[in-house]
């Protein structure tokens, strides 16, 4: 067993409900080590500045059933120059920091590997309401942000059927439709819309007339937001005019944006950031490192960091020269295998809301 004293904790990049339930599984799991805890607060810039504050069970408490960060999260640019990074590493030092969980994003798994390679093993736990992290089937704060979603697009179908309306939604998901999509379903939206596949405008607006006639009084559309126009406009908005202006039926657009990514965590969750942040620890007391936890067909394993980067590459078409070089025919071959993966399962849960649209 490696024998750690310390260990720090940060959260970076976007933050997502069950970040908090994360912080308080790894504090104390590793305080019931023996382990002392930090935490980092501000990301890596939090790191940079030395801005670190100790952390005991009790500075973790209430905090598991509160969305948002508790250590707070930033971007912080100078941590990809090499001058940040020295000096990150010279605030681990000082603080006799021997170990690191980081969560986030890919973003923050970049950064995590970083430092790996300078001396200060890390582990990164995957917190996204996107769910766009390919090794891994699940990332936290994704169910919480589509329930909430979920609940206030559940409000505007009442208010779509009393006035015979159809409400276009937009929510977040830049290139990730996966919140959309999964939305869309369990609402009984009649389309979405997703950067992943190509949407037939024509054959929605026909399918809508035609529901029209067969009595149906209400509809919702639900579109990610990072589907543009080809002028770079969001399309949600133009989407509703077309609606109304083509199928007769009056159109109405709601921007949920950043609202998603607050409020309370849910069951899963909390329960899956309890997992994951114990999982996290006791590699690092195994001696393993450089790996992000990942949940596959139901459970927590840890995939080594770089090979999530890389995968995660293929599936977005994102390959650059050299990504490759470092891995064998049958890695490269199961980056492959998962892309594919993914991408039927999205394609199957699209072809399953446009065939219960009726
Ligand atoms: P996310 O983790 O949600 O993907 P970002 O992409 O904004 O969010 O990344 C979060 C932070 O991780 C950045 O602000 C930066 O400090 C760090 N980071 C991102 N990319 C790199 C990189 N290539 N090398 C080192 N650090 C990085």
């Amino acid at each position: 067993m490696a024998k750690f004293r310390k260990i720090g904790i940060l959260t970076s990049g976007g933050d997502a409900p069950g970040m908090n339930a994360a912080i308080r599984a790894v504090a104390r799991k590793a305080l019931d080590e023996g382990v002392e805890v930090v935490g980092i607060v501000g990301g890596y810039s939090g790191l940079i500045q030395d801005n670190i504050v100790p952390l005991s069970p009790r500075s973790v408490s209430n905090i598991i059933s509160r969305g948002g960060t508790m250590l707070y999260s930033n971007r912080c640019h100078e941590f990809k120059t090499e001058e940040g990074m020295q000096r990150a590493i010279e605030v681990c030092r000082k603080h006799e920091i021997d170990a690191i969980v980081a969560m986030g994003g890919d973003g923050t798994f970049r950064g995590a590997t970083d430092l790996t390679n300078r001396g200060i093993p890390t582990v990164g736990i995957p917190c996204t309401i996107d769910n766009d992290i390919t090794a891994t089937d699940y990332t936290i704060g994704f169910d919480s942000a589509m329930n909430t979603a979920l609940k206030m697009i559940d409000c505007l179908r009442d208010t779509c059927e009393s006035h015979a309306r159809c409400n276009v939604v937009e929510l977040m998901g830049r290139d990730c439709g996966q919140i959309a999509l999964y939305t869309a379903m369990a609402s009984g939206a009649v389309a979405a819309v997703i950067p992943e596949i190509p949407f037939d405008e024509g054959k929605a607006l026909a399918r809508i007339q035609r529901l029209v006639k067969s009595g149906k009084r209400s509809f919702l559309v639900i579109v990610s937001e990072g589907v543009l126009t080809e002028d770079g406009q969001k399309y949600g908005e133009l989407l509703t005019k077309r609606i109304s202006e083509q199928t007769g039926v009056e159109s109405k657009f709601a921007r949920f944006a950043h609202v998603v990514r607050g409020g309370q965590p849910t069951l899963r969750d909390r329960y899956t950031a309890t997992a994951m942040g114990v999982r996290a620890v006791e590699l690092l007391l195994q001696g393993k490192s450089n790996v992000v936890m990942c949940e596959l067909d139901g459970k927590i394993v840890d995939v080594d960091i770089n090979y999530a980067l890389i995968a995660d590459r293929t599936y977005k078409n994102k390959l650059k020269p050299g990504d490759l070089d470092s891995f064998t025919k049958e890695q490269i071959a199961s980056m492959q295998a998962l892309a594919e993966q993914r991408k039927q399962e999205l394609a199957s849960l699209y072809k399953m809301v446009v065939e219960t649209s009726k």
